[in-house]
């Protein structure tokens, strides 16, 4: 069975339960949209955007729930390193059509390939913006961010992508939601990350995906290690939902591999922040800076404004969580 294969079947059950499977929980998805926003520039950009910030949460993890129903969206998702030989993360061709030429297009649509499409995702924002479509920009701008979200997942950089592999399946929805979902308030979720501009858009988020990679040994790891100290009933509980039985990881072991895992979780989520808040001020700037203030009614009424700044100011002190500011919450 191929990986791809194998990688929809696990979409298909899990959509029984959720449609989150596959990439960051809808937690961080959302939230990482909505921090992104805050790094953007002050002006008719960061204003727009503000201005929309309901709908980019909510579309956030919207290039998941297409996975359940097309078949062609599951690789946009992850890149499966190992399929391209060794040390791929340094070796493979940073852009799309040499990696075409090197591997073939079917080896790319089979094993993966979401640092090209971020790039492919990036010039349809950058056409957006130049259009001053409104929609469109919407559109592109929340599943580029889901995109280089993505990217940020270790999990996603390998063919052992939930532990299936290594005897540790569950381990995809443990990294990536479940821990998240209790951690949370314990987050560090402010950043003095201001969006900047991509020279070179294909680096950086080849960048992204070789940190990720870096970090599957410990991801892996610790599993194992904590293992040993759990016993199987402590590590596990079975659920029923719809009739059918699930097996995921305790809360206890969750927290317990949290603990393990120190700040990583947290740093990714952050790291995905910046790097969407530069592709989106990146494409902006490629587009020639349009003014988008047509596009939110000229300017942003006083309520807004102060809204905003307070958002801003919870952001930077790092009490969006006390302040009941973070949306996906
Ligand atoms: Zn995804």
């Amino acid at each position: 069975m191929s990986p791809l294969f194998k990688r929809a079947g696990v979409a298909l059950a899990l959509a029984a339960i959720t449609i989150a499977a596959g990439s960051w929980g809808f937690l961080i998805h959302k939230t990482a949209h909505q921090l992104a926003v805050y790094e953007l520039p002050s002006g008719s950009l960061r204003d727009f955007f503000y201005s929309n910030n309901a709908y980019l949460q909510y579309n956030a993890p919207r290039a998941d729930v297409r996975r359940n129903e097309d078949s062609t969206e599951g690789p946009k998702h992850f890149i499966d390193l190992e399929a391209f030989g060794p040390d791929a993360a340094y070796t493979m061709p940073l852009h799309w059509n040499e990696a075409v030429a090197k591997y073939s297009k079917d080896t790319l649509l089979e094993y993966g390939y979401v640092p090209y499409h971020v790039q492919y995702m990036k010039d349809k924002l950058t056409e957006a913006f130049k259009q001053g479509n409104k929609d469109s920009i919407l559109f592109y701008a929340a599943d580029l961010g889901h995109y280089v979200e993505d990217a940020h997942v270790p999990l996603h950089t390998s063919m052992n992508y939930d532990g299936q592999l290594t005897n540790q399946k569950g381990l995809h929805s443990l990294w990536e939601s479940m821990v998240p979902e209790l951690e949370i308030g314990n987050y560090n979720l402010s950043s003095t990350h201001k969006a900047t501009y991509l020279k070179d858009p294909a680096k950086a988020i080849w960048a992204a995906i070789r940190k990720a990679n870096a970090l599957l040994p410990d991801v892996f790891g610790k599993e194992k290690e904590l293992s040993a100290r759990f016993t199987p009933e402590q590590k596990y509980r079975t659920q029923v939902r719809k009739g059918k039985e699930y097996q995921s990881y305790t809360t206890e072991f969750a927290k317990a591999y949290a603990a393990a895992l120190k700040n990583t979780i947290n740093e990714q989520a952050i790291s995905s922040a910046n790097l969407v808040a530069d592709f989106w001020y990146t494409s902006w700037v490629d587009a020639g800076k349009p003014d988008l203030s047509s596009l939110y009614g000229g300017s942003l009424t006083a309520d807004k404004k102060q809204e905003l700044e307070k958002a801003l100011h919870s952001f930077h002190n790092n009490t969006l969580v006390k302040d009941s500011l973070l949306k996906a919450r």
